[in-house]
């Protein structure tokens, strides 16, 4: 994320709003928290609040990656009567509500005429899902008139609790996708990046197009050999993981990605397996963690991004708590799919699955 996006319009309209909104209450000290990309530019935006509403304001200094790192902090600690959370779209996370929390979703300033030239000679298929991400999903009503105007039957699905938005998909979340998939018979993605329309085209058996708006290019579905590689590497992992020693269940301490029901169950089918099982909690889950623990490898039940993207800068194995029921022979491997977050994985610890 560069800096230059918090001086266009759409997002100065969102801290307009959120400036706005902080007046009303007053609060006395304020917590401000930034996406990775744009932590360098917390102290002008902090200077900003300050400014405009009298408060104080703390910078929430950890690493943040999406709405699911929320917070992060007890706001009773730190006396903070608000929260501006900038960068993502809410998530639905109960503990984020302790003090009123603003949030400032980034979002790229929507150029119709780009997507017009995109779109317009394109022969669609005759139904089509659209799909993007917080920093693009405003483009999507854009994309869908400009599609219907052509004749396209265009869907755009809701999913579970966790999306804010119609066709966002988040990369632990494609339930938007999925509620749509038996009536389409493509999905565009408008965005950059090939992370979240190969986990829509995993999670849906369906092609999917790209409208990537940095390349200025409409590229056809392209996933197969993605997938065939992503699943060559999954499989090789797996199979270093087997017969390990001791394997350490992770969980993360940013709230949305804090499954601990799920590592819980994780473990517990690990030992049933034979595995010497160790539960672990940490906010971030780096390679120094992985090493500095010393386990033969480790089942991630944090953010399902980690073990797509990270596995190479691990010296252990990691595997998804799905790929771990494959390795207990609990599913077979041809059940392999993404890495999702759903509600009921975020239980607590003492939760006990049945048969325990
Ligand atoms: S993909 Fe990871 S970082 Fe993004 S919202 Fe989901 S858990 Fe958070």
């Amino acid at each position: 994320m560069q800096d230059g996006i918090l001086n266009t319009p759409a997002f100065l309209r969102e801290w307009e709003r959120t400036l706005r909104g902080l007046k009303d209450i007053t609060p006395g000290v304020v917590g401000l928290q930034l996406p990775e990309g744009l932590v360098r530019r917390s102290g002008k935006l902090a200077e900003d609040i300050q400014v405009n509403t009298g408060a104080d304001v703390m910078v929430l200094a950890d690493p943040c990656y999406g709405a699911c790192g929320i917070g992060g902090v007890d706001p009773e600690l730190l006396k903070l009567d608000a929260l501006v959370h900038v960068g993502h779209l809410p998530m639905g996370i109960p503990n984020a509500g302790a003090v009123p929390v603003f949030y400032v979703p980034i979002k790229q300033d929507v150029d119709r005429s780009l997507l017009e030239g995109l779109l317009k000679s394109w022969d669609a298929p005759h139904r089509l899902g659209l799909v993007s991400v917080t920093q693009y999903i405003n483009w999507l009503p854009v994309a869908r008139d400009i599609l219907s105007k052509m004749g396209v039957d265009v869907f755009m699905g809701d999913g579970g609790p966790r999306l804010a938005a119609p066709g966002q998909v988040l990369g632990c979340d494609f339930s938007v996708p999925r509620s749509v998939a038996g009536s389409v018979d493509a999905f565009l993605f408008v965005g950059t990046g090939v992370f979240h329309p190969l986990g829509v085209s995993l999670s849906t058996g369906k092609p999917v197009f790209r409208a990537d708006v940095e390349l200025g290019r409409l590229l056809p579905p392209d996933h197969d050999e993605m997938v065939d590689r992503w699943r060559r590497k999954r499989h090789a992992a797996l199979e270093r993981i087997r017969g390990s020693e001791r394997i350490g269940v992770v969980v993360s301490t940013h709230p949305g990605q804090a499954r601990f029901a799920l590592a819980r169950k994780t473990c517990n089918m690990l030992k049933k397996a034979g595995y010497n099982t160790t539960l672990m909690v940490a906010r971030e889950l780096g390679p120094t963690f992985t090493d500095r623990m010393g386990m033969n490898g480790y089942v991630i039940c944090a953010c399902p991004r980690i073990v797509v993207d990270d596995q190479s800068s691990h010296s252990r194995p990691i595997i998804t708590p799905l790929e771990a029921r494959i390795l207990t022979g609990d599913i077979p491997w041809e059940d392999h799919g993404p890495d999702e977050i759903v509600a009921e994985d975020l239980g607590d610890w003492s939760v006990e699955d049945e048969g325990t």
